[in-house]
């Protein structure tokens, strides 16, 4: 089945807001076996939003539109779909008594504001789309000869809640109607460079993946490697995809730790939970995206206990216990002082397992001995205490992130061991 999407909005066409939307809902729809063949956006113009819909609607007859539903005079999304299909728009007493009923719930007091009273209003023939997050109601409109509009609110929030729950179940009946899918399966990887990746998988030839095309999606937590089948039965193509991704798990072995939106962070909390280790950290050069990466997994309390960032010389000398003639004779960005920095950490909180980094993130502060990305990362567990160094490439920010990744990864491979 193919969609096509167009998300509305001024501020879209400016830059001022990043189109999130889009990529939400392509992410979610994908699982399904839907194809999104187009994404347009356009301005908070009738005229425009009218002839974009009209086009979607005559090349593939399904279309999801995110924006201009609100209350203000901006939004005229309604009343433009509303023209293509030839409907009128009238009150709708439920969407009204629901919108009441938010008001009340939220303290509001007196007579609801016109502008809501206008969010009542939904074109003839319409389904509505319930919004539990919010106040502006989606819409499902249909012609005569079954070519749909979803429309959707442009607040990411309320636009996902709406998703999910009202038009995901509808597009996935529509879907079972349909004899084949397009389905992808992704396999996450970090570690390895993508050319070491195709070379790994291509030779010898995989009779596995011979049917499957294969994308390498390079990023800053590693590489991506994304099965998909196109054309084929549900469960054939289901079939197919387990077969591929099996192939993949076995000449990529250890590189690969998860699949689809896998965390790196998550699987390493986890493999620590398992051996009931604690981690702690000691951050120089990323100040702290590592306690960050592995706090923001729920439930991590158990596993992490906390950390120094260390930035100064002298905080990693009293707080982390590095030696000074370390610092002096090695610097900072060095294998023994990121070696001392997590073996420091490791005594200081009574962690089973510490993890350091110590770098150079730019883009100042290169020399031609260290240049700009070199970081030290080392790991103390268990009486030992490992370090290495590697030579980051981006900016500021991907190297402070590939360096967290790294030591996220020089763990999951420890605990990988059996
Ligand atoms: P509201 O009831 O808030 O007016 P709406 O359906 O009219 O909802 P918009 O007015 O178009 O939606 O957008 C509301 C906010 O949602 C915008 O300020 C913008 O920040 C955000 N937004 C809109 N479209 C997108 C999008 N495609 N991706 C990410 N954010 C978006
Ligand atoms: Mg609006």
């Amino acid at each position: 089945m193919q969609i096509e999407l167009i998300t509305i909005g001024d501020e879209l066409l400016l830059g001022f807001t990043i189109d999130t939307n889009a990529a939400h809902i392509a992410r979610q729809l994908a699982p399904l076996g839907v194809e999104i063949v187009r994404r347009a956006t356009v301005g908070d113009d009738s005229s425009v939003i009218a002839a974009a819909v009209s086009e979607a609607l005559a090349r593939t007859g399904a279309v999801i539109t995110t924006g201009g539903l609100g209350p203000t005079s901006d939004d005229v999304t309604r009343p433009a779909i509303a023209a293509v299909f030839g409907r009128e728009l009238r009150l709708d007493d439920e969407i009204l008594a629901r919108i009441t009923a938010l008001f009340e719930s939220r303290g509001y007091k007196g007579p609801i504001p016109p502008s809501n009273i206008v969010q009542a209003m939904v074109p003839e023939g319409a389904v509505v789309l319930v919004n539990r997050h919010g106040t502006a109601p989606g819409i499902w409109l249909e012609d005569d000869q079954r070519r749909w509009v979803a429309m959707l609110p442009g607040v990411p929030r309320e636009m996902r809640g709406m998703l999910a729950e009202e038009l995901v179940p509808r597009v996935a009946a529509l879907v079972e109607g349909y004899p084949v899918v397009v389905r992808s399966r992704t396999l996450r990887s970090t570690g390895i460079a993508e050319s070491a990746i195709a070379d790994k998988l291509t030779t010898p030839a995989e009779a596995a993946l011979a049917r499957l095309s294969v994308a390498y999606l390079p990023g800053a937590d590693g590489v991506d490697v994304r099965l998909t089948v196109r054309g084929l039965a549900s469960s054939a193509a289901d079939e197919l995809l387990a077969g591929g991704a099996a192939a993949v798990r076995e000449r990529l072995g250890s590189g690969i730790y998860g699949e689809e939106e896998d965390d790196l962070a998550a699987v390493v909390l986890e493999l620590c939970r398992s051996r009931k280790w604690r981690i702690s950290v000691a951050e120089s050069c990323t100040g702290g995206l590592l306690g960050a990466r592995l706090t923001a997994i729920p439930g991590s309390s158990d596993v992490v206990l906390g950390g120094v960032i260390a930035y100064a010389d002298d905080i990693k000398a009293s707080l982390l216990g590095v030696p000074p003639d370390l610092l002096r004779e090695h610097g900072a960005v060095s294998e023994a002082v990121a070696a001392a920095m997590a073996a420091g950490a490791r005594d200081r909180t009574g962690a089973e397992v510490a993890l350091a980094i110590t770098g150079i993130a730019g883009p100042g502060g290169g020399s031609e001995a260290k240049p700009v990305g070199t970081v030290w990362l080392a790991m103390s567990a268990g009486g030992k205490t490992s370090s290495l160094k590697r030579i980051f490439v981006g900016d500021r920010g991907e190297i402070r992130h590939r360096a967290v990744q790294f030591a996220l990864d020089m763990l999951r491979r420890e605990l990988a061991e059996p």
